[in-house]
């Protein structure tokens, strides 16, 4: 009953686990459970409704699993977060109010000067504090030094010492370009019901069946996984293809950012299959990688950067947000059009799209590292602070020169005609630099590296690629193009 209750427990959007974060201490007769749906969040019509439609009806469907285990819960909507909490707080002056530690810097700081008390955020594998001491003893952040410390530790594909395998990393394995007359097993289609269409309906959309919004979901997902796509995981894992939008790739980090699974499901699920024989140690460790390695990285050095991490501009970077990047329809660059229309329908791409194109794009045309990151993060739906922070200023934008990454993923179009299918309908040549029919990749590619060659030649391991522009015969020409297709970019025109 309300009067037994002894504490308020808030749960964020991004803590929907019942046994992990400030849920794991929770007992339906002392706690009262609050959530809060944010207008703010909700009104503007900026965001991707794919990914506001999967927030929303994922923490609603929460709820009602969250009831039906006994514990009394109150979701309210309000105009902020802190301005629901206040509501609760204007009820219940005497009882505290405690959460997991949040999963950004701004909400950290804006619920502790509600006088939110936190307790440890256990929805990753990596405790904050020992992430930070293992980033203070390092000279400089490799993910892959990182990731086999993460592998000795939690004894995963790990035997005496060694790796499984004789090797740590079989990335070399995991580079094929898509295949040709391939079947793709069918995608998984998720049912939808009256939560889900009563939030489609608020939001103006058709409920999407490629998300599930309960912890049922989440877990038929990653079966679906396992039983059908981890075996090529690895192999076509840089793959992308107009064929198939997901190829191999799990779908799972929207449920491993909102809560609805925990990492350590998920690994357990990938090594019980490996341990099966059903899948070789290549796409085994491909996978766990990204699991125990890049993501538990990521969260790592999220915190351990600080919150003015994410207003890097290292590159001064002014260019503003492409039209293309919010209005696809026009461009004649046949895998940009493609994958901005598929974040359009899914919120999601994968990885290669968003590194590789996406952000490949926003750093050779020198756009502005804030703009491109706020788009980001209003169109996927597993963005949030933590990860896309590290992802687009690090890793994609080399904005925090170079503390993530060494060098920038700078490319031309020869990479995405090697590993996609894109180029074959595309307006552009992938191999030409210079001249109406050049691919703007390819251009703004040798473009890029020639305006920062300075900075760049001291990298021993950009050099190579620095040296390359020597050896351009046509270096005025292609500077010229550049400039045009520059220009073309800004007005929405190429
Ligand atoms: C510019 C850029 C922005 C990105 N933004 C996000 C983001 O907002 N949210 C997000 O979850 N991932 C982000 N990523 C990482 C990665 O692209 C996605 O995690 C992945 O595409 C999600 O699809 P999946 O679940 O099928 O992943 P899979 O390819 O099946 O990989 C399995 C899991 O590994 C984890 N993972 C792999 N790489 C990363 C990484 N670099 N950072 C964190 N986790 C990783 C994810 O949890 C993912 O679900 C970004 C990458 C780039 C280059
Ligand atoms: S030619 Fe260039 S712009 Fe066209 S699809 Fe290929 S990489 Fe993209």
């Amino acid at each position: 009953m309300w009067w037994q209750v002894k504490r308020i427990i808030y749960i964020p959007f991004d803590h929907l686990h019942p046994k992990f974060g400030a849920l794991k201490t929770a007992e339906p007769k002392n706690d009262l459970i609050v959530l809060v749906e944010s207008a703010r969040m909700v009104q503007k019509d900026e965001w991707n409704k794919v990914r506001l439609y999967f927030l929303i009806s994922s923490a609603r469907h929460f709820v009602q699993e969250l009831t039906a285990l006994g514990f009394t819960v109150r979701y309210e909507k309000a105009a902020t977060t802190v301005a629901g909490l206040e509501k609760i707080k204007s009820e219940f002056p005497k009882l505290p109010i405690i959460c997991a530690h949040p999963s950004s810097h701004l909400q950290a700081e804006q619920l502790a000067k509600f006088g939110v008390s936190f307790v440890e955020n256990d929805l990753f594998l990596t405790p904050r504090n020992l992430f930070i001491s293992w980033a203070d003893n390092q000279k400089s952040f490799l993910m892959e030094n990182f990731y086999r410390g993460q592998r000795s530790r939690l004894g995963v594909l790990v035997e005496g010492g060694k790796p499984v395998g004789g090797k740590w990393n079989f990335d070399k394995e995991n580079r094929l370009p898509p295949p040709k007359n391939y079947k793709y097993p069918p995608y998984l289609k998720h049912k939808t019901d009256e939560i889900d269409n009563e939030v489609a309906l608020e939001l103006g959309i058709t409920p999407s069946d490629t998300w599930g919004t309960t912890r049922k979901a989440a877990k038929a997902q990653l079966k679906n996984f396992i039983d059908h796509h981890f075996k090529n995981f690895g192999p076509y894992e840089d793959a992308m293809t107009g064929e198939n939008w997901a190829l191999h790739h799990s779908l799972l980090s929207p449920y491993l950012n909102n809560g609805l699974l925990h990492p350590s499901e998920v690994l357990a699920a990938a090594l019980n299959a490996y341990k099966k024989g059903t899948v070789d140690i290549a796409s085994a460790e491909g996978f766990i990688r990204q699991i125990i390695g890049w993501r538990e990285y990521v969260n790592g050095m999220y915190w351990y950067l600080g919150a003015d991490y994410k207003k890097g501009n290292h590159l001064n970077a002014n260019r503003k947000l492409l039209p293309l990047f919010t209005d696809p329809g026009k461009t004649k660059m046949n895998c940009v059009k493609t994958t901005v229309k598929d974040i359009k329908v899914r919120a999601w791409v994968h990885h290669i799209p968003r590194l590789m194109i996406l952000s490949n794009l926003a750093l050779i045309t020198g756009t502005n590292p804030q703009e491109f990151l706020n788009w980001m993060r209003r169109e996927f739906i597993d963005a949030t602070d933590w990860v896309m922070v590290p992802n687009v200023i690090g890793m994609g934008l080399h904005a925090d020169n170079g503390k993530m990454m060494s060098k920038p993923y700078a490319a031309g179009g020869a990479y995405i005609s090697r590993m996609s299918t894109y180029c074959k309908g595309c307006a552009y040549d992938p191999k030409l630099r210079a001249g109406d029919n050049a691919c703007p990749f390819t251009t703004l590619y040798w473009d890029f590296l020639d305006r920062h060659k300075k900075e760049f030649v001291k990298n021993h391991r950009m050099s190579q690629q620095i040296n390359g522009i020597k050896r351009l015969s046509d270096l005025p020409q292609l500077k010229e193009r550049a400039v045009e297709v520059l220009s073309g970019l800004d007005k929405g025109l190429i």
